[in-house]
């Protein structure tokens, strides 16, 4: 969303803050029209207290610009005199691609929340320079706008997901020590390859995560939320009171390397026993099936999928040595568990990734060890659940990024249509 282009918004001349206010009632405008569903102009209005004409102007302003369209039906959204009901537009969308060690995932939607594009591709970070993970990448996004377009969707914006600390102003990834990645501009990379005018943000995995377990997932709309990432790495999204924490430079969130146990094992990070070598797939496999752990390969890596569909079999036909490596997983889950309750008083610890495919077998070893090491006895009302948004959700979280910055500043829309997708083949 670079493209500043103002359209019915009134001429140069029109002074700032006229324009400043007619974007914050297109913005509120819209926002009506998502959290109340199709209204009539006129019911807008009596909601809004904005003027019936004002209502109209912003609402043909919507329409030229795609992001709302006339529905057939009369609606009169119980006040105000009944007319055609207008709706968000499901002809624009955005895309969310998560990087990881071993696979990319990707969601694609439109401005209504309807899920266009889901699905994993195979990745091998491990075995692949930062030249060639971010050719992969651009390649990956390339293929997911054009099919987002096939379907009748114009993508405004991408936002990339990454395991590791990124500097969300400008779009660079700080530190991914999983992926190997330090100070790799990835933005402006993808940019390079990708149409012009795209809006590209990279983020955090599990910070977008965790927004989309807030919006969508199984515990929305709970202020006081912890999201756990479970992979070959394990970050935390942190939400406070309604909002995600960022920190200062933006880095919180690096749950993974909680010191947890002094003179443990080494850590991806360079330091010594960091949680997610407690917790994190690499650790689990270890234990739970030394055969296939991580590292003894000379080709491709399996899919994690296909490492926890083994455990998975394992656990089902009673085999011990695996239910015991569960276990003990889950006590350290409990325990890195036991700090976040102990700093953030969360209601809620929603577990994603891996931890959620096998949350049945993580959870009552992981509950019993938090009640027992949280300082606060309420710490019991704090429940870890499983994910229900399965693989997708950093990435969904990216596509809600997206979506919504389009919805804070929906005069960086272009006009023209559909311009921004030219160089996609
Ligand atoms: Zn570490």
């Amino acid at each position: 969303m670079v493209n500043k282009e103002r359209a019915g918004a009134g001429s140069a001349e029109e002074p700032t803050d006229q324009l400043a206010l007619r974007r914050t009632n297109l913005t509120r405008t819209l926002r009506h029209i998502r959290t109340n569903g199709p209204r009539s102009r006129a019911a807008i209005a009596a909601a809004t207290g904005l003027h019936k004409a004002t209502v109209s102007s912003l609402v043909d302003e919507l329409l030229a610009r795609r992001l709302v369209r006339e529905i057939g039906a009369e609606y009169s959204g119980g006040a105000g005199r009944p007319g055609r009901g207008i709706a968000l537009s499901p002809e624009v969308g955005a895309v969310g691609i998560e990087i990881n060690v071993d696979y990319l995932a990707v969601h694609g939607s439109d401005l209504t929340g309807r899920t266009v594009i889901e699905k994993r591709i195979s990745f091998d970070a491990m075995h692949r320079d930062v030249e060639r993970c971010l050719d992969d990448l651009t390649e990956a996004a390339r293929r997911s706008l054009a099919e987002l377009v096939r379907r009748g969707v114009t993508p405004v914006g991408l936002t990339v997901a990454v395991p590791g600390l990124v500097d969300v102003a400008r779009g660079v990834v700080v530190l991914a020590p999983n992926l190997g990645w330090r100070d790799v501009p990835v933005a402006a990379r993808l940019a390079h390859g990708l149409a012009p005018g795209l809006w590209i943000g990279v983020d955090n995995d599990a910070n977008l995560a965790a927004l989309a377990e807030y919006t969508w997932g199984v515990a929305a709309g709970t202020d006081d939320l912890v999201y756990l990432t479970g992979e070959v790495g394990v970050g935390g999204g942190v939400i406070v009171n309604g909002r995600l924490l960022r920190g200062a430079d933006g880095f919180s969130g690096e749950v993974g390397h909680l010191p947890v146990e002094p003179g443990g094992d080494p850590c991806g990070c360079g330091r010594v026993g960091c949680w997610e070598t407690k917790v994190g797939l690499a650790e689990l496999v270890r234990r739970a099936t030394p055969d296939a752990a991580y590292g003894l390969e000379d080709g491709p890596i399996p899919d994690p999928q296909e490492r926890i569909a083994e455990i998975s079999r394992r656990l089902a036909a009673d085999d011990r040595a695996v239910a015991d490596a569960v276990a003990e997983v889950g006590r350290w889950l409990g325990h890195g568990g036991a700090i976040l309750v102990n700093l953030f008083n969360p209601r809620v610890i929603v577990l994603g990734g891996y931890f959620a495919e096998l949350a049945d077998h993580l959870i009552p070893s992981a509950q019993a060890n938090l009640a027992r090491l949280a300082v606060a006895s309420t710490a019991a009302r704090c429940h870890f659940v499983a994910s229900h948004l399965g693989f997708t959700a950093a990435a969904r979280g990216g596509a809600g990024v997206v979506v919504e910055r389009m919805i804070e500043d929906p005069t960086a829309v272009s006009l023209t249509a559909p311009p921004r997708l030219a160089g996609v083949r």
